[in-house]
């Protein structure tokens, strides 16, 4: 077993993996930067490490402090949460190169996987359905006008390198393809460090299906099964759900066994997800793969009662898969939904400020993974995802229900956020109805938007009802609120997290 293990991450996802570790008997420690000073993982961890300045480069991706940390402080592993060094194939290579054990896949698989045309053509030979189009880089105009041809309009202009959805360009002809070439080269450069440019068919209203995978050292391999991340803004997700309401066991069983396959071509091993897209006539694609744990892990977990991180540690101690495939089934429905900072009405505008008040829903099945709480700020510096709302039902509806009703309970004030933005989706008749692909959000914003400000109107009235009645009790709630004291007792020196 191990006994100690670093997260080189932050907020609610270096806050699941202490709680992992906690219950697996391992001590656990994080790193902090400025900003993460008193946040909730450096308070929680057995022991907090000050890494540096707010900005990233300083701190969460600095390679040679956090190596450098991991001797220092004897971690038997380093566990790389999502995002940051999670997908970086030179970090995991030093780490291999210096015996300290990676909470994931190894760099060969992660440097297969990491370019997208590589794992196109990967893929494509492995006899796993792509996104038609280039397996290569386009090197010219005219090159690439040819292809797109070929293909047929509209296509997608994408980056090699790309992630977070940024950098692709859809394109409907000749002439706009070639204004988009050069810019769309430029942007992926300065994004990503890497111009290489290709072509995917833009496939119309598709669906966003993606395969939760796993596999041990041992060569055994096994699916969790689908999740749903079809609504997105700006291409990123911000509700999942499994399973898909849309797919039936045949399409299941083509799904998953495709995404088995793809981790195999890889010679994968720990958690991983193979993203697709899926047509109206429930054709799918694969789009490219995730070589770490994903933000919606939590709604697998619910589903199949597998602790994924847990299983994470244990692949990485050697051990083999806890369970087999045929001891797996889908058990109800899970719903989660991403809790940003951010403003829906404003094109989503991330929102930045202090947390003054803080309430999380509690009640039959429902789960938060957060790493914020009253007096929190969410700085311009990270990701302003403040928690993760996840729901568990017997079915689609009940879960939809209750979580329209744990977001209600929800409470944050002191920051603009996207909790009544979410309620109006979950009250949207298409949406209950199961009829959402990709582009449902660009669609329906107007209404929902709408009916989010009447929500917000009602909602106000009930706040300032429930303020008043709670604020005689304020006092003797913040002394109970767990943000609010600090976790670790005088012995266990609080005030030196500040120094180390
Ligand atoms: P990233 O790695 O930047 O997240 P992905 O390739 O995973 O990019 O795509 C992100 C999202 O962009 C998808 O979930 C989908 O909404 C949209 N998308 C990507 N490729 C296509 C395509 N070929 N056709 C239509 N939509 C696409």
């Amino acid at each position: 077993m191990f006994k100690k293990i670093l997260i080189a991450n932050r907020g609610e996802i270096a806050v699941r993996i202490i709680r992992a570790c906690r219950e697996m008997g391992i001590k656990s420690a994080a790193i902090y930067s400025d900003a993460d000073k008193t946040s909730l993982h450096t308070r929680l961890a057995d022991e907090a490490h000050y890494m540096g300045e707010s900005t990233a480069s300083q701190s969460y991706l600095n390679k040679s402090k956090i190596i450098d940390l991991a001797k220092k402080i004897k971690a038997d592993a380093i566990h790389p949460g999502y995002g940051f060094f999670s997908e970086n194939s030179d970090f995991i290579k030093t780490l291999e190169d210096e015996k300290i054990t990676f909470i994931g896949p190894s760099s060969k698989s992660v440097s297969m996987m990491g370019n997208k045309t590589a794992a196109r053509e990967l893929m494509s030979k492995s006899g796993v359905p792509i996104v038609p189009g280039t397996t290569k880089p386009i090197s010219s105009v005219d090159e690439g006008i040819d292809s797109a041809k070929q293909i047929g309009f509209p296509v997608l202009l994408k980056a090699a390198a790309g992630g977070g959805g940024k950098g692709m360009r859809k394109i409907s002809s000749v002439q706009e393809f070639k204004d988009a070439f050069e810019a769309t080269k430029r942007e992926a450069m300065k994004s990503f460090g890497d111009d290489s440019i290709y072509i995917e068919k833009y496939i119309e209203n598709p669906r966003h299906i993606e395969v939760q995978v796993i596999a041990d050292k041992h060569g055994n391999y096994a699916h969790l099964f689908e999740r749903e991340c079809s609504i997105q803004r700006r291409h990123q997700k911000i509700i999942e759900e499994a399973p898909s309401s849309f797919i039936d066991s045949e399409t299941r069983n083509k799904i998953t066994q495709a995404a088995v396959n793809a981790a195999k071509a890889c010679g994968y091993f720990n958690a991983g997800t193979i993203e697709f897209l899926m047509d109206s006539k429930k054709t799918f694609y694969f789009l490219e793969m995730n070589t770490r744990l994903q933000v919606e892990h939590p709604v697998t977990e619910l589903i199949s009662g597998i602790d994924l991180v847990k299983e994470q540690i244990n692949i990485a101690l050697g051990h083999k898969l806890s369970f087999k495939q045929e001891d797996l089934k889908i058990i109800g429905h899970a719903i989660e939904s991403r809790i940003y900072a951010e403003d829906p009405a404003n094109n989503f505008l991330p929102a930045t400020g202090i947390i003054s008040e803080y309430k999380i829903p509690s009640g039959p099945g429902v789960r938060v993974d957060d790493g914020f709480g009253t007096g929190s700020e969410i700085s311009v510096y990270y990701d302003p995802l403040i928690s993760k709302l996840i729901v568990w039902a017997k079915d689609r509806t009940s879960a939809i229900h209750r979580m329209n009703r744990a977001l209600s309970e929800y409470q944050i004030t002191g920051l603009i956020n996207n909790i009544s933005f979410l309620k109006s989706i979950f009250s949207d008749e298409k949406f209950i109805h199961g009829q959402i692909d990709i582009n449902f959000l660009e669609r329906e914003i107007g209404h929902i938007i709408e009916s989010s400000n009447e929500n917000n109107i009602l909602f106000e009235d009930a706040a300032a009802i429930i303020s008043a009645l709670l604020k005689e009790k304020a006092l003797v709630r913040k002394k109970e609120d767990s943000y609010y004291s600090p976790l670790k007792n005088d012995n266990n020196n609080w005030s030196s997290l500040q120094y180390d």
